[in-house]
């Protein structure tokens, strides 16, 4: 990202392109480089109460239907940026509505919220290049399908975050992509959270029963999920696996590792993770925050490469994960 050039990242599989927020409004891909179902923008902003500076995430960005607007094969995008400055208490936003037509990129319009776009500081740089080069899953394929055909084994997991954390695990763990392992992480059926992972897994238990044969799968729970699991009734209970700690969070407190991704000092990222107590989700979000991260699922999978050793606890999923 060249410095001194206030912008608005698109990053898109490998490539990313830098929209100008003011100035020139049309960015060439002729290549169409950019193109791909899973593309996140970026944006910098300063708080507009403090003035700290804040790299604002959107990592789903959704196509959007324009009537009117929409010419010949144009398509429209809306990121809906976030993050949060805990010093004043203020959620930070920057709506960015752009297009692609004929091989260029355009910004429509941005719109921001308690804060103002800026130029890019220092360190944050090394974030948006990590976040660039990482392996977007290939886009996830529903269980309905997979469970249709299945091919190798699925891992059933909470959510975004723990899917992106547990397969950079497992990367690291197997040196190879866990897809060419034939192990497909999924997230559970119509959204996240421990019950519908359990009910994911059911589905596909009823689809065994209906074509008469195995399919290989496992579920993955947090460790604060121990009562909710002891109450899950079926063959899915024989399927459940608990990652000991509270929250996959647990497994990122890691001052050395977050320090590495951000570029920022492991005193002060240690600092930070001694203020919010709770040891989980909480803490490593409020440390992320506080050093001007939007604490996204890529990011946490960026903390994730950067722990020195892969905990133990991952290790074990994976032998459990090959036995199943
Ligand atoms: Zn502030």
């Amino acid at each position: 990202m060249p410095k001194n050039e206030k912008g608005i990242c698109i990053v898109s599989g490998f490539d990313y392109l830098i929209i100008p927020s003011n100035g020139q409004m049309h960015s060439p891909d002729p290549d169409e480089l950019l193109s791909s179902p899973s593309m996140s923008v970026f944006a910098v902003a300063v708080c507009s109460e403090c003035k700290s500076h804040y790299l604002l995430v959107d990592d789903d960005v959704q196509e959007v239907e324009v009537d009117e607007r929409q010419m010949g094969n144009e398509v429209y995008y809306a990121a809906d940026c976030w993050g949060r400055c805990e010093s004043c208490k203020l959620d930070l936003n920057v709506k960015v509505d752009f297009s692609t037509y004929a091989g260029e990129w355009v910004l429509i319009d941005h719109d921001s919220d308690n804060c103002e776009m800026a130029e890019l500081p220092q360190g944050l740089e090394t974030l948006i290049e990590e976040v660039r080069k990482i392996r977007v899953p290939a886009e996830v394929e529903e269980i309905e399908d997979w469970a249709e055909s299945p091919e190798g084994c699925a891992v059933f997991v909470e959510g975004k975050d723990d899917q992106l954390v547990i397969m950079e695990f497992l990367r690291r763990i197997a040196k190879a992509e866990p897809t060419s392992l034939g192990i497909n992480v999924l997230r559970g059926i119509d959204g996240g959270g421990k019950e519908w992972v359990v009910r994911s897994a059911a589905f596909v238990d009823n689809v065994m029963k209906r074509v008469g044969k195995e399919i290989r799968y496992l579920v993955v729970l947090d460790g604060d999920a121990l009562s909710y699991a002891k109450t899950v009734q079926g063959p899915v209970s024989k399927r459940l696996f608990l990652l000991p700690k509270k929250e996959l969070e647990s497994y990122l407190l890691d001052a050395k590792a977050i320090a590495q991704a951000l570029a920022s000092e492991e005193a002060k990222v240690q600092k930070l993770l001694n203020v919010k107590k709770g040891g989980g989700k909480e803490t490593l979000e409020f440390a992320l925050q506080s050093l001007g991260v939007h604490p996204s699922p890529q990011v946490k999978q960026i903390i994730a490469r950067h722990v020195v050793s892969v905990p133990r606890d991952f290790e074990r999923l994976m032998e459990a994960i090959r036995t199943i």
